[in-house]
């Protein structure tokens, strides 16, 4: 799949999630740009004058198809996964898209699987929240998540049997799972929730750590704004849908473990998925009232939350001279790579 490109490319990505800041950030980097659009999100990306071309499709499963694809290698296009990519399509059908990928394109399928992931976070030596095997087995709160990749939609809280099959059985009377083995649960770690950015560089075999964020996540955040007396009488469940990102700095004394952690998992996805994860990635934990950072997932990607830092971040301005944000650096390493005759580092 690996294919050498001897023509500058043009960098491309689908039309959501984080595609301003990364075909932004390609611009400044002097890449001509390509967005891959579903027809009635235009209204939006018509707007900005660092996208060059358009390519509409009805939905972004067309790029599935063999002229989707042929026109995009037409225009010699490296292509950007992000978060919506993975939404949309799965594994089997992202590893066989005939378009050169930034980043390794096969930890995406750890990144969706449940049990892959938590493989690969043990190996890196992440602290991780134990998991229940079965419902018998609950005897704390615990936050019963779907399987695969759902953004917080549909999580629900657990402590005991009875708690988990009520919140069971709304998801399957809502159609939203078939049956209890869809679900997974991993104890509810008490702390501040934290996303950590690295990007992680095979030219100069760097971690780089790019930023951090919380997320806003609705209902959750919005129950701290009602009185205690109120809780207590209506029927609260609350969910943990993702609406945007707050900017974080951590106290410096923690970066040290958080260096740590990055480079412990680069280690651990070159072990077990060569060639590793060239690129972004995202440690996505809990901070406990200790300081001890508990990771309950990681993206094999860029992350949303880097959105926040399209002008560069108070992490990123301590490595670069220029306004870096994770989508620029992304540009910045294809650039080098290219002039190196190293592309094949970065793509797969
Ligand atoms: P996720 O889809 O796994 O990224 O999780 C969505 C949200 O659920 C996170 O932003 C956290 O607020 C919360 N969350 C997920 N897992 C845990 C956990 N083990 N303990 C506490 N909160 C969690």
């Amino acid at each position: 799949m690996i294919k050498k490109k001897q023509k500058r490319p043009k960098i491309c990505t689908i039309g959501s999630h984080c595609s301003l800041q990364v075909l932004k950030g390609a611009k400044d980097e002097g890449f001509s740009t390509i967005l891959i659009c579903e027809k009635k999100r235009y209204n939006i990306y018509k707007r900005f004058a660092f996208i060059d071309h358009i390519l509409f499709v009805d939905r972004f499963e067309n790029i599935l198809e063999k002229p989707y694809q042929d026109r995009l290698n037409e225009l010699d296009c490296i292509i950007i996964p992000h978060g919506t990519l993975i939404a949309n399509l799965n594994s089997d059908q992202i590893e066989g898209i005939n378009i050169p990928f930034f980043g390794n394109r096969f930890i995406l399928r750890w990144e969706a699987d449940r049990l892959l992931k938590e493989k690969l976070m043990r190996s890196a030596r992440l602290n991780v929240p134990n998991t229940v095997k079965t419902k018998d087995e609950i005897d704390r709160l615990c936050i019963v998540k779907l399987r695969g990749a759902a953004g917080g939609r549909g999580y629900f809280m657990a402590w005991d049997k009875q708690s988990f099959n009520e919140g069971c059985q709304r998801l399957v009377n809502s159609g939203v799972i078939e049956r209890e083995e869809d679900l997974y649960i991993p104890e509810y770690i008490q702390g501040v929730p934290v996303f950590l950015h690295y990007f992680y560089s095979p030219l100069s075999d760097e971690v780089e750590f790019m930023g951090v964020d919380r997320r806003y996540e609705s209902d959750i955040d919005g129950i701290a704004r009602i009185p205690s007396k109120q809780q207590l009488n209506v029927t609260i469940e609350p969910t943990y849908n993702v609406i945007g990102n707050i900017p974080l700095v951590l106290r410096e004394s923690l970066l040290e473990e958080v260096y740590r952690m990055g480079e412990n998992f680069v280690k651990a996805t070159q072990k077990l998925v060569p060639p590793g994860i060239p690129g972004p990635f995202c440690l996505e934990g809990v901070y406990t009232k200790d300081a001890d950072f508990i990771s309950f997932e990681f993206s094999a990607r860029i992350v949303a939350g880097t959105n926040l830092y399209i002008a560069g971040s108070p992490y990123s301005d301590l490595l670069f001279e220029n306004e870096m944000s994770t989508g620029r650096r992304i540009a910045l390493e294809i650039k080098r790579s290219f002039s190196n005759q190293q592309l094949d580092k970065v793509l797969t």
